[in-house]
């Protein structure tokens, strides 16, 4: 079968503009199937981190403006390591600086209706025959509320496939009425199985709707998205399409995520040679201001500090750490009300517990070398990056048993250990008191050293591999290809 050609349109692209998870998938995705042969582009702003990486890009298209709300605005072309990309050069919507979706006080940009509605209706345009190129992608890829609104005009007008992975539900890009027609989409496509959704315009719903397929990142989140609990309000219009929905569990960049190259460590290691992992540990104590102590398991989070997380459960139980005996490294922001309950957590237990604020890379790969055990209690999970990194780093994960938390850590028994599956630990159920038990549980198992080596090798022999999520994608877009005719 000829290889298909792919637009795959985001928001966030790894290691230029990442805010969690997408960052990584499009940076990864695009590159896996470009080596399975795939024809790919991605399409992304030119904000200022590309600005400065690709200064150079050269013009490739002048878009007009489309609609009476959008700017014109250019493409450009580069390169990522041979993947080409396809940057939306708009400075009024995508020249400032800080995060891609909040200004420096945290709050939405006032005018991300207008920064996504652009580049979700120049993903599409990319797959229609007004398209500017001479390149017409066989499926549009979608992700999340930000560009999901590409498949309303591809179904309204005509063009590619398209498909819509949602990486996160609780995200909807919900705006008013009036944004409609300032987009220019048509009054037809207002109705409750179009773009409408309880009177407003939401992108994710509209993309949902519309899609021709829709996926998600791990089969268990396309289960559970389709229960009122996790659906956010959309789980009865995805049951509606569950024939179209598939979960796809993400892969990890086995290259920049391998403990034996990892130029951020103090020293690397690898599944055989595990001794190694022992001096990050000391290391990271020592950076982060931990006594250097041996005789208790150090438990480490790397996250966006939301209600999403759980870790509010881990502040609720934070001052009996001494107790289990642990320690906690934290790196992590977000809700300021968790953000500074942390920071005194670790004035009360100096030495004990450290935390820092803020996005740090290198500090991230460090952590998930030199702790002992990673805590990712999530309410909801869609898939998770950060637990297959960790078990990646021999570095057994403590989880709830939700979305792609459920997908790839078994819960350590006497079961799997014997058949070598248990490679981490989940909780009974969603209160602190399961997390306090789980985390004995964890520090008892970290104390029998044998053990504790069986269940990181359990652990690190996971194949999470993009070549193997590549595959499934290749599929669903044969059958959104196959059903666009
Ligand atoms: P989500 O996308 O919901 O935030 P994931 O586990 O899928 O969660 O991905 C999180 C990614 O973001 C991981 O690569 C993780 O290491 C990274 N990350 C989260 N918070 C930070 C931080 N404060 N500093 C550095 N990396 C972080």
């Amino acid at each position: 079968m000829k290889p298909l050609s792919i637009l795959f349109a985001t928001s966030e692209m790894a290691p230029w503009v990442k805010t969690g998870g997408l960052g990584d998938v499009a940076a990864a995705l695009p590159a896996a199937l470009k080596r399975a042969g795939y024809d790919m582009r991605v399409l992304l702003p030119w904000y200022p981190a590309l600005r400065s990486a690709f200064p150079r890009a050269k013009v490739v298209a002048e878009i007009p403006a489309l609609a009476p709300a959008l700017p014109p605005a250019r493409l450009r072309s580069a390169k990522a390591d041979g993947l080409p990309l396809l940057l939306l050069d708009c400075p009024s919507l995508y020249d400032r600086p800080g995060n891609p979706y909040l200004d420096a006080n945290g709050y939405d940009w006032p005018d991300n209706a207008i920064r996504f509605g652009l580049l979700s209706r120049v993903a599409a345009l990319l797959g229609q025959t007004a398209s500017p190129l001479d390149w017409r992608p066989d499926v549009v890829h979608a992700n999340d509320w930000q560009t999901a609104l590409a498949a309303a005009w591809l179904h309204d007008q005509g063009g590619a496939a398209s498909v819509v992975t949602v990486h996160n539900i609780a995200f909807q890009g919900c705006f008013g009425e009036p944004l409609r027609a300032d987009l220019g989409l048509p009054e037809s496509a207002w109705r409750f199985d179009g773009i409408e959704y309880h009177g407003l315009l939401s992108f994710l719903k509209a993309g949902l709707q519309l899609a021709t397929r829709i996926s998600t990142v791990s089969p268990t989140y396309a289960r559970e998205i389709q229960d009122e609990a996790f659906g956010y309000g959309l789980a009865p219009l995805l049951r509606h399409r569950r024939e179209h929905l598939r979960g796809i569990l993400n892969g990890i960049d086995a290259d920049l995520w391998n403990p034996a190259t990892d130029a951020a460590l103090a020293a690397p290691y690898a599944a055989n040679k595990l001794a190694a992992k022992r001096r990050n540990k000391a290391a990271l104590q020592k950076e982060m201001g931990l006594e250097p102590v041996t005789d208790r398991p150090l438990f480490g989070v790397v996250s966006r500090l939301t209600e999403q997380k759980g870790h509010d459960l881990l502040l609720a139980i934070g001052d009996g750490l001494p107790e289990l005996p642990a320690q906690l490294v934290m790196l992590g922001s977000g809700d300021p009300a968790l953000e500074s309950g942390f920071l005194a957590l670790a004035e009360r237990l100096p030495g004990q517990v450290a935390v820092r604020l803020g996005f740090d890379e290198p500090l991230a790969h460090r952590i998930k070398a030199g702790a002992d055990c990673f805590l990712m209690p999530s309410r909801f999970e869609p898939c998770g990056l950060s637990q297959m990194y960790s078990l990646r780093y021999g570095t057994p994960p403590l989880v709830q048993a939700t979305g792609g938390l459920a997908d790839t850590v078994v819960d350590v028994s006497a079961t799997t250990l014997a058949d070598k599956t248990g490679n981490g630990f989940v909780m009974a159920d969603g209160s602190p008191h399961a997390l306090w038990q789980t985390m004995q549980r964890a520090t008892a198992a970290w104390g029998d050293k044998r053990q504790w080596q069986r269940i990181q090798q359990n652990g690190m022999r996971c194949d999470f591999s993009w070549p193997h999520a590549a595959a499934e994608y290749d599929s669903l877009y044969h059958e959104a290809v196959a059903d666009r005719g």
